[in-house]
């Protein structure tokens, strides 16, 4: 056994790593610089840990959560490990202990407060105690257009270069911005080891189906699962509870679960959920965040999610057994221009609200993904060998046809019309209805009136949802979300670039018309 295996089961008391933990380990105990980006609940910790007690020195542990310090550090010393934090969660009892240890050489890991680091005297404490690696916990903190930025988190690269030891970094999120910026502003753009591993969940399927009738969509999914432990995802508060009541109705047991209940209620249901063999839980996102059941058969989204990241986190708490496990996620137009309208809608600053189209388009193009939707997800986590076999489109792949005519159809009739009208209006205009409004506003006389005749529609509403979720074109929020074009649709409209679109969604579009859930 290794050394590394042996401290393992040891220390740690497991008896393997998991996938993509060793090589971790590997690099960071061998000193070198290194990015590492998992899965929440993936094991990273231990990827800095156990490199900590493979080398001399001391390791110091930067990590914005006070709680999740006290933790991992109590749970280090159950194990026999010298660890110690200091934070301003302290009492004075604890911070003179960690200094003695320190002091006397003993010490293996220091967690430290990210705010620490602007102390003064913090940096002359750290060169004297013999650090040798700096380890960063959710290291996107340091991305000022993320969510969790921490300013004092800005800081590390300068410690870095003042301790000039090596340094690794611990991240979940993976898209490609906070990566380069991480890079950046911990490593000085020098590129680390970067690695990333485990975010493929094989044993759960995924599914997307186009809302149509989501009641019922939901409730059919629900009855061929009988019996088995599931979560649905809801938008609202309202439509949490009257989805567990038509879900009570139809003979399951249901509950409901959003942040307007009382506290609790929300603990009843969160107990109930984790010791009930076979509960439905249909919430809004506020479930979810302390629960931990292995068994989780199945995540319904009754609305799309809010973007890439959340439908992985919410989708990724089905299965965690690692036996197979079923998802289904519906959307719909009005799904897309409620995320667009709460994204332009919110108090972020404007970089940080195109960052949050740009995650949302991610979560449309998985929506609208023409091949295996594994490999489509992955891609944006920046896996690129993926095995499926395991998702709708791997099980029957979708007849694909060139929309690129049908495409130009549509963008030729909201240019003509200024961008200033919403796809019930510019559907009227292709088929040629003579509406009053077309009367009204003169459209019967443009060259569009009429020339998508070809299809019906429900197949047009198709494609204009194909080209939302391609990111064509876009609701415009000081319009009231009349259409406008992207420019990623320019290069389409002059003939430059083609489009392919999926057939089975145009085709099997429903004849009746939708139910509102
Ligand atoms: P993260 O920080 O990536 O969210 P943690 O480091 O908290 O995840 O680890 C998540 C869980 O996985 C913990 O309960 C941890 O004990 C467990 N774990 C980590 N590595 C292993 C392993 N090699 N074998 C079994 N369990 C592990
Ligand atoms: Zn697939």
């Amino acid at each position: 056994m290794s050394p590394a295996q042996t401290i393992l089961k040891d220390v740690f008391g497991f008896d393997a790593f998991r996938d993509g933990q060793d090589d971790v380990v590997q690099a960071v105990a061998a000193g070198q610089n290194v990015l590492a980006i998992m899965p929440t609940g993936g094991g990273k910790s231990l990827c800095f840990q156990l490199p900590a007690l493979l080398r001399d020195g001391v390791t110091v542990v930067i990590s914005p959560l006070i709680a999740l310090m006290r933790d991992q550090v109590r749970a280090l010393r159950e194990a026999g490990v010298e660890a110690g934090a200091l934070t301003s969660g302290n009492t004075p009892e604890e911070t003179d202990a960690v200094w003695e240890a320190l002091e006397a050489g003993r010490l293996k890991l220091l967690y430290i407060a990210p705010e620490r680091l602007s102390a003064g005297s913090s940096l002359g404490m750290l060169r004297r105690i013999g650090v040798n690696l700096i380890a960063v916990d959710e290291a996107h903190c340091v991305s000022q257009w993320g969510h969790d930025f921490r300013p004092d988190y800005l800081r590390i690269g300068e410690l870095r270069r003042a301790l000039n030891v090596p340094l690794a970094a611990f991240t979940a999120t993976a898209d490609a911005e906070t990566r380069a910026e991480i890079v950046e502003r911990l490593f000085d753009g020098q590129p680390p080891q970067t690695f990333l591993r485990g975010f493929d969940r094989p044993n759960i399927h995924l599914a997307f189906a186009a809302k149509n009738n989501p009641r019922q969509q939901i409730l059919s999914f629900a009855a061929a699962r009988k019996g088995q432990s599931g979560i649905v995802y809801c938008g609202t508060r309202a439509k949490t509870e009257a989805l567990a009541q038509a879900l009570r109705e139809a003979g399951h047991a249901a509950c409901h679960y959003h942040g307007g209940m009382e506290a609790d209620d929300r603990r009843h249901t969160e107990t109930r959920f984790q010791r009930e063999d076979g509960l439905i839980v249909v919430a809004t996102v506020a479930f979810g965040m302390g629960i931990d059941k292995p068994d989780i058969r199945w995540v319904a989204h009754a609305d799309l999610p809010k973007s890439i990241e959340a439908y992985y986190q919410e989708i990724g708490r089905a299965g965690r057994d690692g036996a197979p496990a079923e998802t289904l996620t519906l959307f719909g137009p009005d799904d897309i221009r409620l995320r667009r309208a709460q994204i332009d809608e919110g108090l972020a600053p404007p970089e940080r609200r195109s960052a949050d189209h740009a995650r949302l388009n991610a979560l449309l193009g998985l929506a609208e993904a023409l091949h295996c939707r594994r490999a489509t997800l992955l891609r944006y986590f920046g896996e690129t060998e993926v095995k499926c076999g395991n998702c709708d489109l791997c099980d029957s792949p979708p007849e694909i046809f060139d929309g690129t005519q049908p495409v130009r159809m549509a963008l030729s009739a909201i240019l003509r019309t200024e961008e200033w009208y919403g796809s019930g209006h510019l559907i009227d205009i292709l088929l040629g209805n003579l509406t009053d409004r077309i009367r009204e506003k003169g459209h019967d006389t443009l060259p569009t009136f009429g020339v998508g005749r070809e299809y019906d529609k429900r197949q047009w509403q198709a494609i204009f949802r194909q080209m939302m979720g391609h990111d064509l074109i876009r609701p415009n929020p000081d319009r009231h979300g009349a259409l406008q074009m992207t420019e990623a649709a320019r290069p389409i409209l002059r003939g430059e670039a083609q489009i392919d679109l999926r057939r089975d969604t145009i085709r099997d579009a429903p004849r009746r018309p939708a139910v509102k859930a």
